[in-house]
């Protein structure tokens, strides 16, 4: 309904799915534009620069948050993260949706930005969690803690999101996602200027009408 686009955000504990439910939404809503952020962290096996992140320097980072290229940014597990003020700011106007996978603190920042839907995705348990993080095996007995450790911490904030889904079963967790999505675009707030042409189009035609005598 809503011909501005929508800002998806979703955080998660890490471990608990949402990159892979992030790229199973933007294949099943090709529409959908993805917000690749910048990261001082090295790239993993099997990422690419300008698909799952842009690769930069901590130079470089610094000279960005100079030039408040960012709508937000946070330090994770000790790397920094930020989105591109501009890519999001851009696609919004074009009427696209724009997703986001980013932590906790960096949601909270946005929040207070802009508007947008803020999903927090859990794992269906604490246990299932440690499995997943010791099943991919990226990192090392010690991340693992530290994930976990965050993982506790960032759970205390999910009062501050908008909706919670739980990861128990990938295909209903995606179809979740796609309700809340499409209740959203419903949403009054976000059709703000369409309701003002209504109204104003539904009371110039009761205008008329009354004129006429045939109302
Ligand atoms: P990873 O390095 O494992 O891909 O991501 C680590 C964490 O950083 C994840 O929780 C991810 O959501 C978060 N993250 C990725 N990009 C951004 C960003 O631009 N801003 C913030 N605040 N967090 C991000």
């Amino acid at each position: 309904m809503s011909n501005k686009g929508l800002l998806i955000v979703l955080s998660a504990p890490s471990g608990t799915g949402k990159s892979t439910m992030c790229r199973e939404y933007l294949r099943k809503n090709p529409g959908a534009a993805y917000s690749v952020s910048f990261t001082t962290r090295p790239p993993r096996r099997g990422e690419q620069n300008g698909r799952d992140y842009f690769f930069i320097t901590g130079d470089r980072f610094r000279e960005m948050l100079g030039k408040n290229a960012f709508l937000e940014h946070a330090e994770v597990f000790g790397h920094n993260y930020g989105t591109s003020r501009a890519f999001i700011e851009n696609t919004l106007k074009k009427g696209k949706d724009v997703l986001l996978d980013i932590d906790v603190r960096g949601a909270l920042q946005l929040m207070r930005k802009i508007k947008g839907v803020f999903i927090f995705i859990l794992p269906p348990s604490g246990q299932a969690l440690e499995t997943r993080l010791k099943g991919r095996k990226t990192e090392t007995e010690n991340e693992i803690k530290k994930r976990l450790k965050a993982a506790k911490e960032e759970i205390t904030y999910i009062e501050k999101y908008d909706y919670v889904i739980i990861n128990n079963k990938f295909s209903e967790s995606i179809s979740l996602m796609q309700s809340i999505i499409k209740a959203e675009r419903c949403g009054v707030g976000n059709n703000a200027s369409l309701i003002k042409k209504f109204r104003k189009a539904f009371t110039t035609k009761l205008g008329r009408v009354k004129k006429s005598g045939k109302g």
